[in-house]
């Protein structure tokens, strides 16, 4: 049996790490400071915990700075509203990311909007993704912005291509489907009321799979020699990551991302990438902040 191309989420992202090392260094002598990355969290949530320390180590590695800053599960709207003032107002940070879950009474959404669009290097905030909506995208989305990357390093070309996009959350589904329209494929928008999902995915060349169910996507759902990228990441009973897709796909597509080490590795890159971007428009517009 012919098996997939494995996409290989982990060693292009240490590229891109490589590349962000050198812009990095080239930044830090420009602007006569590093970088610098604030982090939002409140209340504790073991996986949020772990994402956040993956971050800040990832800053570590490329050299920008990073500033964590850790409310209690009790913080009050205000108090998370007045801290994201205070970094939209401080000269000194480039980049704001709100670590999501907040704890219920907050309205995460409220935060998100309150975040400067020219820190948000999430691409959460409704300006950024205005902007990817009309084609002219500022700061996008880093997952989804991620496997465009991953197709680019694959010279995988998107143009023409029929895809469906499974999955139509603010910030996996429904930015990767406008990445994808922007790149000229014609995309199927897919989501938990969509009639035979089945039929639609067997006939797309391209398809991204983002729901958050282990292995939902079978073999025979797929096109021979479609690109196949799997986004979900479950946790299985026995502690084990399983993507959306079931591994047996890599005898029926042409090319498939891994879970682990395919898309979830990239998520990281770009938020850096997106976060040094912050840091040259700040430095080209300093009283834009
Ligand atoms: P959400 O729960 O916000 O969205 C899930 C989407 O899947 C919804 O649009 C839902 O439809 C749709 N859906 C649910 N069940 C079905 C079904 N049976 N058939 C078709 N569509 C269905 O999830 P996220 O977008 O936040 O995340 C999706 C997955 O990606 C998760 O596994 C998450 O862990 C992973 N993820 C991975 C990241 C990474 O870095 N690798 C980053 C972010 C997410 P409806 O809208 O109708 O409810």
């Amino acid at each position: 049996m012919p098996l997939a191309i494995r996409i290989d989420g982990k060693a292009v992202s240490a590229d891109l790490e490589a590349d962000l090392i050198r812009e990095v260094a080239e930044l830090t002598r420009d602007a006569n400071r590093p970088p610098a990355l604030a982090v939002i969290m409140a209340g504790h949530d073991p996986a949020s915990d772990l994402y956040v320390k993956r971050k800040i180590e990832a800053c570590d590695r490329v050299g920008i700075r990073s500033l964590a800053f850790h409310l209690p599960t009790t913080a009050t709207p205000k108090e998370v509203l007045d801290l994201v003032n205070q970094l939209n107002e401080d000269a000194g940070v480039d980049g704001i990311l709100v670590q999501l879950p907040l704890p219920d009474h907050v309205d995460s959404d409220a935060i998100l909007q309150a975040v400067s669009p020219d820190k948000d290097v999430d691409g959460f905030h409704p300006r950024n993704l205005g902007n990817l909506l009309i084609g002219r995208p500022t700061m996008t989305p880093a997952t989804p912005t991620g496997v465009m990357e991953l197709l680019k390093r694959y010279r995988i070309s998107v143009a023409g291509m029929d895809a469906v996009v499974i999955g139509r959350s603010n910030i996996v589904g429904k930015p990767m489907a406008m990445l994808l329209t922007n790149a000229d494929a014609t995309v199927t928008l897919c989501h938990s009321r969509t009639r035979d999902l089945a039929d639609k995915i067997r006939r797309a060349d391209l398809v991204v799979a983002a729901v958050g169910r282990p292995h939902m996507i079978k073999p025979d759902m797929i096109k021979p020699g479609a690109v196949v990228i799997d986004v979900g990441t479950n946790r299985l009973p026995d502690g084990k990551l399983a993507g959306d897709v079931h591994p047996d796909v890599a005898e029926v597509a042409g090319w498939l991302t891994p879970v682990p080490g395919g898309v979830g590795p990239m998520t990281i890159g770009i938020l850096l990438r997106n976060t040094v971007k912050a840091c040259r428009l700040h430095i080209a517009a300093p009283s834009a902040v």
